[in-house]
């Protein structure tokens, strides 16, 4: 493709419709796809601002560490409630119907395994695991949330007691005090545990990596999906179709760091837009 037709083109549903027709798709996705089942965007515009924790602050502060659990402990709950939507469906419905290869995600959701897709790389991990950084054991989050509710007994429910609990996108919720909080550690080795989801600080674990480069370099275009590509771990895909003369495009609520590696880019919410494609990307294929 020439670089003509790679520079930035903000384009409408049916340019995206005559870009993507025909094509088998690989789609990276990120939190703009979740927002519409009430998990919130921390990065979508008119977010509030919010500083992501780091790998270093998790392990190298224990009072962080406590907080960050209290907070976990409470938040998980709301994300093991939340339901997939129209959006997560549409490309469920695409994958069935031949026209996506496989979803990349950047989201901890497990929403879009939630709604029927198969082919799913969990790039930042899932927040319904968790890791022993000492001896790699890997637990469910169901299993560690009975002890941590044997080691702090009514602590869920006096926070459910709390008006405004804000929750965030890695399951997270903020509460105001968690000193009296107990962190439970790894049962085999008393390890520090830790969400499997990958932190800022920390790397995708390479075969993760590998198997998207594969993914994209199965299909004929990579959609982008609800993602600013604020981090590279996101972005590097992006640079990697356009760098191999695959067309990209972009479906997001404002600009991304991709938009100059798009041959189009569609300022548009992804529930509707992927609902849209459905219907036509799937009867042309
Ligand atoms: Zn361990």
């Amino acid at each position: 493709m020439s670089s003509e037709a790679r520079a930035l083109t903000t384009g409408t549903l049916a340019d995206v419709v005559a870009l993507l027709s025909g094509h088998r798709l690989a789609v990276l996705t990120g939190a703009g796809v979740s927002t519409d089942s009430g998990i919130p965007d921390y990065r979508g515009p008119g977010s509030p601002p919010r500083t992501p924790m780091t790998y270093q602050q998790f392990v190298g502060d224990e009072a962080f560490r406590r907080h960050y659990w209290a907070r976990n402990h409470v938040g998980w709950r709301h994300v093991n409630r939340t339901l997939p939507n129209a959006g997560h469906r549409a490309l469920a419905t695409l994958e069935h119907r031949g026209v996506v290869l496989g979803v990349i995600t950047q989201n901890v959701d497990l929403l879009h395994e939630a709604a029927g897709s198969r082919h799913v790389i969990d790039l930042h991990g899932r927040y319904d695991r968790v890791v022993c950084l000492a001896c790699g054991t890997v637990i469910s989050r169901a299993e560690l949330a009975d002890r941590l509710d044997a080691l702090n007994p009514g602590f869920v429910a006096a926070v459910g007691a709390v008006a405004d609990v804000e929750i965030a996108p890695e399951a997270d919720a903020v509460i105001e005090s968690t000193s009296q909080f107990t962190v439970a550690a790894c049962a085999r080795c008393g390890g520090i545990l830790k969400p499997d989801i990958v932190y800022f600080g920390e790397t995708v674990p390479r075969e993760r990596v590998e198997r998207a480069y594969a993914l994209v370099d199965a299909a004929d275009a990579l959609l982008v999906a609800g993602s600013s590509l604020t981090v590279q771990s996101g972005l590097r895909f992006v640079r990697h179709a356009a760098g191999t003369g695959k067309p990209v495009v972009v479906v997001n609520r404002g600009a991304t760091r991709g938009d100059r590696y798009a041959a189009l880019t569609l300022d548009a919410g992804t529930s509707e837009t992927l609902v849209e494609l459905v219907d036509v990307l799937a009867a042309v294929h």
